[in-house]
């Protein structure tokens, strides 16, 4: 994958899976916690260059984890909610990435995204593996985000470790 930002021509994705009036943000193209079931890097491996340009083609798992920011995110999501507010009835965080990579602590794009929807009064559910959301609970708990942690187990077996690499800790995840 390249080492520069891939830029999109949209940023509000819409897929009938999550609803009717409920639009899809990813932030990062590619995704850092490399979970090994995951179907975005599958489907990245055929549609990457659709998704977000020919110098973005993901060939491999290891270009797959290196997520780099969406580089006009921020002006597609005030430029798109300007333009189709009214028909926006929540926006999930995301569908083929997670909003919270490592690179998201310095660059707080997320963050950006979601002081964004807050001046915009719109509801949003976040979906992490990333402990790092608790950063923007100060943003979350004003009314309009709910954060969802999913959380895989096995009996007797590591299953975080095999299945979910790279992404925060089980105790991470579900601590006060
Ligand atoms: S967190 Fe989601 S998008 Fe990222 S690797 Fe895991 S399943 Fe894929």
């Amino acid at each position: 994958m390249s080492s520069s930002c891939p830029m999109v021509t949209s940023i509000l994705e819409e897929n009938s899976k999550v609803g009717e009036g409920c639009k899809i943000i990813n932030p990062y193209a590619g995704c850092s916690h490399g979970c090994v079931y995951c179907f975005a890097y599958r489907r990245a491996l055929k549609y990457s260059h659709f998704w977000w340009g020919a110098e973005f083609k993901v060939l491999n798992y290891s270009d797959w984890r290196n997520a780099r920011p969406i580089g006009n995110a921020v002006e597609l999501v005030e430029k798109e909610l300007n333009e189709t507010q009214d028909g926006i009835k929540s926006i999930l965080l995301s569908s083929i990435t997670d909003a919270y990579q490592p690179l998201e602590r310095e660059l707080e794009l997320t963050r950006t995204i979601l002081e964004i929807l807050t001046e915009h009064r719109i509801p949003y559910l976040i979906a992490t593996k990333s402990d790092l959301v608790l950063r923007d609970l100060d943003l979350i708990s004003k009314g309009q985000g709910v954060v969802q942690f999913s959380i895989t187990c096995e009996p007797g077996y590591q299953a975080k470790e095999f299945w979910e690499p790279y992404s925060s800790s089980i105790e991470q995840r579900i601590k006060p």
